[in-house]
Protein backbone atom coordinates (compact mmCIF):
# COMPACT_ATOMS: atom_id res chain seq x y z
CA UNK A 1 0.00 0.00 0.00
CA UNK A 2 1.69 3.75 -0.82
CA UNK A 3 0.08 6.10 0.87
CA UNK A 4 0.65 10.06 -0.06
CA UNK A 5 -1.57 12.21 2.60
CA UNK A 6 -0.38 15.58 1.46
CA UNK A 7 -0.98 17.17 -1.66
CA UNK A 8 -2.50 20.51 -3.67
CA UNK A 9 -5.02 20.95 -6.47
CA UNK A 10 -5.41 24.32 -8.56
CA UNK A 11 -7.90 24.86 -6.39
CA UNK A 12 -5.33 26.43 -4.74
CA UNK A 13 -1.45 26.77 -5.47
CA UNK A 14 -1.46 23.52 -7.41
CA UNK A 15 -1.15 23.25 -11.26
CA UNK A 16 -3.41 19.89 -11.56
CA UNK A 17 -6.83 20.20 -11.62
CA UNK A 18 -7.72 17.48 -8.76
CA UNK A 19 -9.32 14.62 -12.08
CA UNK A 20 -5.72 15.16 -13.21
CA UNK A 21 -4.21 14.91 -9.55
CA UNK A 22 -5.94 11.59 -9.53
CA UNK A 23 -5.06 10.15 -12.80
CA UNK A 24 -1.07 11.29 -11.94
CA UNK A 25 -1.32 9.14 -8.13
CA UNK A 26 -2.85 6.65 -9.94
CA UNK A 27 0.36 6.69 -12.60
CA UNK A 28 2.75 7.43 -9.43
CA UNK A 29 1.91 3.54 -8.42
CA UNK A 30 -0.27 5.43 -5.33
CA UNK A 31 -3.28 3.62 -3.73
CA UNK A 32 -4.31 5.94 -1.67
CA UNK A 33 -3.88 9.73 -1.61
CA UNK A 34 -5.35 13.02 0.83
CA UNK A 35 -6.38 16.18 -1.28
CA UNK A 36 -5.49 18.71 1.10
CA UNK A 37 -5.65 22.81 -0.81
CA UNK A 38 -4.86 25.41 1.13
CA UNK A 39 -8.08 26.26 2.99
CA UNK A 40 -10.65 25.08 0.68
CA UNK A 41 -12.71 22.22 -0.07
CA UNK A 42 -13.65 22.97 -3.33
CA UNK A 43 -11.80 19.80 -5.05
CA UNK A 44 -13.53 17.11 -2.96
CA UNK A 45 -16.27 16.19 -5.79
CA UNK A 46 -14.30 16.20 -8.55
CA UNK A 47 -11.17 13.94 -7.14
CA UNK A 48 -14.13 11.85 -5.68
CA UNK A 49 -15.21 11.18 -8.95
CA UNK A 50 -12.11 10.14 -10.21
CA UNK A 51 -11.65 7.23 -7.48
CA UNK A 52 -13.46 4.17 -9.60
CA UNK A 53 -12.18 5.13 -12.74
CA UNK A 54 -8.83 5.10 -11.56
CA UNK A 55 -8.56 2.94 -8.50
CA UNK A 56 -6.91 5.22 -6.21
CA UNK A 57 -8.95 5.81 -2.83
CA UNK A 58 -9.46 9.73 -1.78
CA UNK A 59 -8.75 11.14 1.72
CA UNK A 60 -10.42 14.60 1.44
CA UNK A 61 -8.91 17.05 3.84
CA UNK A 62 -7.54 20.76 3.63
CA UNK A 63 -4.46 22.35 4.73
CA UNK A 64 -5.27 25.31 7.05
CA UNK A 65 -3.41 28.49 7.32
CA UNK A 66 -3.12 28.84 11.42
CA UNK A 67 -0.77 31.00 13.39
CA UNK A 68 0.13 29.83 17.19
CA UNK A 69 2.70 31.89 19.10
CA UNK A 70 3.02 34.31 16.51
CA UNK A 71 4.60 31.74 14.01
CA UNK A 72 2.46 30.58 10.96
CA UNK A 73 1.54 27.04 10.97
CA UNK A 74 -0.45 24.70 8.57
CA UNK A 75 -2.26 22.43 10.08
CA UNK A 76 -3.43 19.14 7.64
CA UNK A 77 -7.45 17.98 8.54
CA UNK A 78 -8.43 14.94 7.20
CA UNK A 79 -11.72 13.41 7.08
CA UNK A 80 -13.48 16.22 8.28
CA UNK A 81 -17.41 17.05 7.55
CA UNK A 82 -17.82 18.93 4.75
CA UNK A 83 -20.86 20.72 5.80
CA UNK A 84 -19.20 22.08 9.19
CA UNK A 85 -19.87 25.73 9.28
CA UNK A 86 -17.37 26.91 12.07
CA UNK A 87 -14.77 25.40 9.72
CA UNK A 88 -16.18 26.54 6.62
CA UNK A 89 -16.31 29.85 7.69
CA UNK A 90 -12.43 30.11 9.18
CA UNK A 91 -11.63 28.73 5.73
CA UNK A 92 -13.66 31.37 4.31
CA UNK A 93 -12.27 34.09 6.48
CA UNK A 94 -8.48 32.81 5.68
CA UNK A 95 -9.39 32.65 1.93
CA UNK A 96 -10.74 36.10 1.55
CA UNK A 97 -8.07 37.86 3.17
CA UNK A 98 -5.66 35.57 1.32
CA UNK A 99 -7.19 37.50 -1.90
CA UNK A 100 -6.81 41.11 -0.41
CA UNK A 101 -3.50 40.31 1.01
CA UNK A 102 -2.41 39.28 -2.51
CA UNK A 103 -4.12 42.04 -4.36
CA UNK A 104 -1.82 44.98 -1.26
CA UNK A 105 1.30 42.56 -2.54
CA UNK A 106 0.80 42.84 -6.04
CA UNK A 107 -0.38 46.84 -5.61
CA UNK A 108 3.21 47.80 -3.46
CA UNK A 109 5.57 45.41 -6.29
CA UNK A 110 3.18 47.28 -9.36
CA UNK A 111 5.17 50.35 -7.97
CA UNK A 112 8.43 48.99 -9.17
CA UNK A 113 7.88 46.79 -11.66
CA UNK A 114 5.01 46.03 -14.57
CA UNK A 115 2.65 43.39 -12.64
CA UNK A 116 -1.34 43.77 -12.45
CA UNK A 117 -3.64 41.16 -10.75
CA UNK A 118 -5.29 40.08 -14.03
CA UNK A 119 -1.63 38.64 -14.75
CA UNK A 120 -2.05 36.61 -11.42
CA UNK A 121 -5.55 35.86 -11.73
CA UNK A 122 -4.35 34.22 -15.03
CA UNK A 123 -2.08 31.98 -12.97
CA UNK A 124 -4.88 30.45 -11.08
CA UNK A 125 -7.48 28.21 -11.07
CA UNK A 126 -11.37 28.46 -11.15
CA UNK A 127 -12.23 30.36 -7.20
CA UNK A 128 -8.42 29.15 -6.23
CA UNK A 129 -7.27 30.15 -3.05
CA UNK A 130 -4.93 32.73 -4.49
CA UNK A 131 -1.25 32.56 -2.78
CA UNK A 132 2.07 33.97 -3.42
CA UNK A 133 2.96 31.00 -5.42
CA UNK A 134 0.44 32.86 -8.08
CA UNK A 135 2.33 36.21 -7.60
CA UNK A 136 5.43 34.27 -8.10
CA UNK A 137 3.91 32.56 -11.50
CA UNK A 138 2.64 35.67 -12.99
CA UNK A 139 6.64 37.83 -12.17
CA UNK A 140 7.39 34.61 -14.08
CA UNK A 141 5.21 34.90 -17.00
CA UNK A 142 6.36 38.78 -17.42
CA UNK A 143 9.88 37.87 -17.29
CA UNK A 144 10.88 39.08 -14.53
CA UNK A 145 12.59 36.03 -12.51
CA UNK A 146 13.36 32.81 -14.27
CA UNK A 147 11.03 30.81 -11.80
CA UNK A 148 9.14 30.46 -8.84
CA UNK A 149 11.75 29.73 -6.41
CA UNK A 150 13.30 32.83 -7.91
CA UNK A 151 10.87 35.04 -7.25
CA UNK A 152 10.61 33.07 -3.42
CA UNK A 153 14.10 34.09 -3.03
CA UNK A 154 13.59 37.73 -3.21
CA UNK A 155 9.97 40.07 -4.31
CA UNK A 156 7.50 37.53 -2.43
CA UNK A 157 9.93 36.47 0.44
CA UNK A 158 8.27 36.52 4.07
CA UNK A 159 9.27 40.02 5.58
CA UNK A 160 10.58 41.00 2.06
CA UNK A 161 9.48 44.73 0.96
CA UNK A 162 6.29 43.54 -0.21
CA UNK A 163 5.51 41.49 1.32
CA UNK A 164 1.73 40.99 3.48
CA UNK A 165 0.28 38.69 6.26
CA UNK A 166 -3.34 37.28 6.18
CA UNK A 167 -5.53 36.08 8.58
CA UNK A 168 -4.95 32.58 10.01
CA UNK A 169 -6.97 30.59 12.87
CA UNK A 170 -5.46 30.57 16.18
CA UNK A 171 -3.82 26.85 16.18
CA UNK A 172 -5.89 25.72 19.61
CA UNK A 173 -8.66 26.64 18.14
CA UNK A 174 -8.27 25.37 15.05
CA UNK A 175 -7.32 21.84 16.54
CA UNK A 176 -10.88 22.28 18.37
CA UNK A 177 -12.81 22.44 15.14
CA UNK A 178 -11.44 20.14 12.88
CA UNK A 179 -12.05 17.52 15.78
CA UNK A 180 -15.71 18.74 16.07
CA UNK A 181 -16.11 18.44 12.63
CA UNK A 182 -15.09 14.60 13.09
CA UNK A 183 -11.42 15.09 11.22
CA UNK A 184 -8.39 14.85 12.11
CA UNK A 185 -5.76 16.91 12.68
CA UNK A 186 -1.89 16.39 11.78
CA UNK A 187 0.45 19.19 11.71
CA UNK A 188 1.85 19.84 8.06
CA UNK A 189 5.94 19.77 8.11
CA UNK A 190 6.55 21.42 11.38
CA UNK A 191 10.09 22.11 11.33
CA UNK A 192 10.50 23.32 7.26
CA UNK A 193 12.44 26.38 8.20
CA UNK A 194 12.84 27.74 4.93
CA UNK A 195 9.36 28.64 4.75
CA UNK A 196 10.25 31.38 8.14
CA UNK A 197 9.91 30.45 11.86
CA UNK A 198 9.18 27.09 13.45
CA UNK A 199 7.23 26.44 16.63
CA UNK A 200 9.42 24.45 19.34
CA UNK A 201 8.72 21.36 21.24
CA UNK A 202 6.71 22.88 24.14
CA UNK A 203 4.45 24.36 21.52
CA UNK A 204 3.67 21.04 19.86
CA UNK A 205 3.07 19.23 22.93
CA UNK A 206 1.06 21.95 23.97
CA UNK A 207 -1.27 21.55 20.40
CA UNK A 208 -0.60 17.89 21.58
CA UNK A 209 -2.44 18.73 24.73
CA UNK A 210 -5.81 20.30 22.42
CA UNK A 211 -5.90 17.11 20.84
CA UNK A 212 -3.12 17.04 17.50
CA UNK A 213 -3.52 13.49 16.54
CA UNK A 214 -0.03 13.56 14.57
CA UNK A 215 2.86 15.12 12.80
CA UNK A 216 3.55 15.17 9.19
CA UNK A 217 7.57 14.01 9.54
CA UNK A 218 8.38 12.13 6.50
CA UNK A 219 8.54 15.63 4.18
CA UNK A 220 11.28 17.03 1.98
CA UNK A 221 11.37 20.14 3.82
CA UNK A 222 13.03 18.36 6.96
CA UNK A 223 16.71 16.71 7.07
CA UNK A 224 17.38 13.46 8.76
CA UNK A 225 17.97 14.94 11.85
CA UNK A 226 14.70 17.24 12.03
CA UNK A 227 12.85 13.85 10.90
CA UNK A 228 14.65 11.48 13.81
CA UNK A 229 13.89 14.32 16.16
CA UNK A 230 10.17 14.53 15.07
CA UNK A 231 9.89 10.68 15.49
CA UNK A 232 11.12 10.91 19.55
CA UNK A 233 8.45 13.78 19.97
CA UNK A 234 6.30 11.69 18.40
CA UNK A 235 6.48 8.59 20.34
CA UNK A 236 6.90 10.89 23.71
CA UNK A 237 3.74 12.26 23.02
CA UNK A 238 1.50 9.39 21.80
CA UNK A 239 1.36 11.09 18.07
CA UNK A 240 1.03 8.88 14.89
CA UNK A 241 3.78 9.81 12.32
CA UNK A 242 2.68 10.42 8.54
CA UNK A 243 4.39 11.14 5.46
CA UNK A 244 3.48 12.82 2.47
CA UNK A 245 5.01 14.71 -0.63
CA UNK A 246 2.73 18.33 -0.32
CA UNK A 247 2.93 17.90 -4.26
CA UNK A 248 1.72 20.98 -6.11
CA UNK A 249 1.89 19.71 -9.52
CA UNK A 250 4.64 21.89 -11.80
CA UNK A 251 4.95 24.45 -9.57
CA UNK A 252 7.42 22.76 -7.25
CA UNK A 253 9.33 20.14 -7.70
CA UNK A 254 7.74 17.59 -4.91
CA UNK A 255 6.67 14.57 -6.83
CA UNK A 256 3.71 12.31 -5.73
CA UNK A 257 4.44 9.75 -3.43
CA UNK A 258 8.11 10.79 -2.41
CA UNK A 259 7.24 10.39 1.35
CA UNK A 260 4.32 8.05 2.25
CA UNK A 261 2.61 6.86 5.11
CA UNK A 262 2.53 3.37 6.43
CA UNK A 263 -0.88 1.62 6.14
CA UNK A 264 -1.30 0.69 10.19
CA UNK A 265 -1.34 4.90 10.75
CA UNK A 266 -3.65 5.62 8.32
CA UNK A 267 -6.03 3.23 9.59
CA UNK A 268 -5.31 5.00 13.10
CA UNK A 269 -6.22 8.10 11.34
CA UNK A 270 -9.28 6.03 9.81
CA UNK A 271 -10.94 4.75 13.29
CA UNK A 272 -10.45 8.54 14.77
CA UNK A 273 -12.53 10.32 12.15
CA UNK A 274 -16.12 10.71 11.50
CA UNK A 275 -15.67 11.06 7.97
CA UNK A 276 -14.85 7.86 5.10
CA UNK A 277 -12.12 7.09 3.06
CA UNK A 278 -13.90 7.12 -0.50
CA UNK A 279 -12.43 4.26 -1.81
CA UNK A 280 -12.98 2.61 -5.62
CA UNK A 281 -15.58 -0.68 -4.01
CA UNK A 282 -17.57 2.09 -2.29
CA UNK A 283 -21.30 1.72 -2.45
CA UNK A 284 -22.41 3.73 0.30
CA UNK A 285 -25.30 6.88 -0.83
CA UNK A 286 -23.46 9.76 1.25
CA UNK A 287 -19.94 10.55 0.18
CA UNK A 288 -17.89 11.87 3.19
CA UNK A 289 -19.38 10.70 6.32
P1 LIG B 1 1.32 31.83 1.07
O1 LIG B 1 0.59 30.70 1.72
O2 LIG B 1 0.52 32.55 0.05
O3 LIG B 1 2.00 32.76 2.05
O4 LIG B 1 2.52 31.18 0.23
C1 LIG B 1 3.28 30.16 0.81
C2 LIG B 1 3.20 28.94 -0.05
O5 LIG B 1 4.11 29.09 -1.11
C3 LIG B 1 3.63 27.67 0.66
O6 LIG B 1 2.53 26.96 1.18
C4 LIG B 1 4.29 26.86 -0.42
O7 LIG B 1 3.31 26.03 -1.03
C5 LIG B 1 4.75 27.88 -1.43
N1 LIG B 1 6.20 28.14 -1.37
C6 LIG B 1 6.91 28.57 -0.33
N2 LIG B 1 8.21 28.70 -0.64
C7 LIG B 1 8.34 28.34 -1.93
C8 LIG B 1 9.44 28.25 -2.83
N3 LIG B 1 10.67 28.58 -2.47
N4 LIG B 1 9.20 27.83 -4.07
C9 LIG B 1 7.94 27.50 -4.44
N5 LIG B 1 6.87 27.55 -3.63
C10 LIG B 1 7.06 27.97 -2.39
ZN1 LIG C 1 0.87 25.30 -1.21
FE1 LIG D 1 2.16 23.80 3.95
FE1 LIG E 1 0.98 21.95 1.42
Amino acid sequence: MRIDLHTHSHHSDGTDSPAVLMVRAAAAGLDVVALTDHDTTAGWDEAADQVARTGVALVPGAELSCMVAGVSVHLLSLLHADDDAALLGEMEHARSSRNTRAREMVRRIAEDLPLTWADVQDQAGPDATIGRPHIADALVARGHVPDRSAAFENIVATGGPYYVGHYAQEAHAAIGRVRAAGGVPILAHPRAGARGRTIGDAVIADLAGAGLAGLEVDHRDHTEADRAHLRGLARELDLLVTGASDYHGTGKHNRLGEHTTSPEVLEAIEAKARGRIIRPDDTHLTRYS
